[in-house]
């Protein structure tokens, strides 16, 4: 039994993964300050006497003995991270030198939730770990991407300074339950606005793509990831290569869903990727043949079913 920190905990990925660690039995302290993260996502784990939640942000240090971290506090959403883009940035770099040195102290093994965003809008297709991307280092993203890439730097140079036990994943776009239903990301909208026969907003032509992984196969890959040996560090792709157009989104939840909804077309933000698909060679061959197994229409019927179970109960 392994005692395990995560950052983030209450928000999307981390509730997921706070209920794989306690169910493999070990012992979790989910920490988060609850600025996209709900009490809700955690509630039913407070049955586990093995769950403590801490209310507290990394952008102060945090002490605790612990065995391994999976740093996974930051807003994802570029409304979240955008609405304070000088806390999102803080959060990122604070947070992780905050963590490494944390990790440093007790010895931990440490997990950064990187993203496909070190890519920037990629002009390399699909994307390889390889690929340094292209980022612009001053627009309204830059606050998120750049913050994640000083992050990865950070963890590189605390790893060859310190000998710290570091990992990398470079998360692809991900869904599922317990997304916040006021996200702002792509799915939860479609989700939301086709469930209550809202118009279903396109952002440009709809013609950009993304990739899309439902949160299981994540928290599978995330885990291994953690497990393999202690020499491979990453960074590694964590995502599903299947693309689709934003236009071919829409309309699979128009199917799924059965709405009358109709798509309507709003102006592009700046700066947003006109593609984006991993390539996963790596984290097959490393992660002991790691590979997605939930597609885009099996997950988008589990992620509906769970905002319909929202509004039924009220809480959206
Ligand atoms: P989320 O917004 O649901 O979760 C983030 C959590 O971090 C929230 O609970 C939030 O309250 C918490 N948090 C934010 N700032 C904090 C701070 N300063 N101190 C403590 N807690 C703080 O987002 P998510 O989709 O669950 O993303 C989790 C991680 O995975 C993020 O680091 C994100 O960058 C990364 N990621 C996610 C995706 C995706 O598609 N979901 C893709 C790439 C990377
Ligand atoms: N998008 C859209 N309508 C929305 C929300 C997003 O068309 O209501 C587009 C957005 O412009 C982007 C894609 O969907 O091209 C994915 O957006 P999201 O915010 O989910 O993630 P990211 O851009 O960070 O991959």
């Amino acid at each position: 039994m392994k005692r395990i920190l995560i950052t983030g905990g209450a928000g999307f990925i981390g509730s997921h993964l706070c209920e794989r660690k306690l169910k493999e039995g070990h012992e979790v302290i989910c920490l988060d300050n609850f600025f996209t993260g709900r009490r809700k996502n955690i509630e039913h784990l407070r049955q586990y006497p093995e769950f403590e939640l801490v209310r507290h942000d990394i952008t102060n240090p945090y002490l605790a003995e612990i065995d391994e971290i999976y740093n996974l506090a930051c807003p994802a959403s570029p409304v979240h991270y955008q609405y304070n883009a000088i806390k999102t940035i803080k959060t990122s770099i604070l947070g992780a030198t905050n963590m490494l040195g944390l990790a440093k102290r007790v010895k931990a093994k440490i997990l950064q939730a990187s993203t496909s965003e070190v890519y920037g809008d990629p002009i390399v297709h699909p994307q390889t770990e390889e690929y340094w991307g292209n980022v612009n280092p001053i627009g309204i993203r830059s606050c998120y991407d750049e913050g994640k890439r000083c992050a990865e730097t950070l963890f590189m140079d605390f790893h060859r300074q310190h000998q710290i036990k570091i990992k990398i994943i470079r998360i692809f776009n991900t869904y599922g339950p317990n997304m916040h239903p006021n996200d702002g990301r792509v799915v939860s909208n479609f989700i939301m606005q086709a469930l209550r026969g809202e118009d279903i907003t396109i952002f440009g032509t709809g013609n950009q793509t993304r990739s899309f992984q439902y949160v299981d196969d994540l928290i599978e890959g995330m885990t291994r990831m953690m497990n393999t040996s202690d020499d491979f560090i990453g960074p590694v792709n964590i995502g599903n290569p299947n693309e689709f157009t934003m236009l071919e989104l829409a309309q699979k939840v128009i199917d799924l869903t059965g709405t009358k909804s109709k798509m309507i077309f709003k102006p592009l933000p700046s700066d947003d990727p006109r593609q984006r698909q991993p390539d996963i060679s790596l984290a097959k061959q490393k992660l002991n043949g790691w590979e997605p197994t939930i597609q885009l229409e099996e997950g988008l019927k589990k992620t509906i079913l769970y905002f319909e179970n929202e509004m039924k109960e009220g809480r959206v």
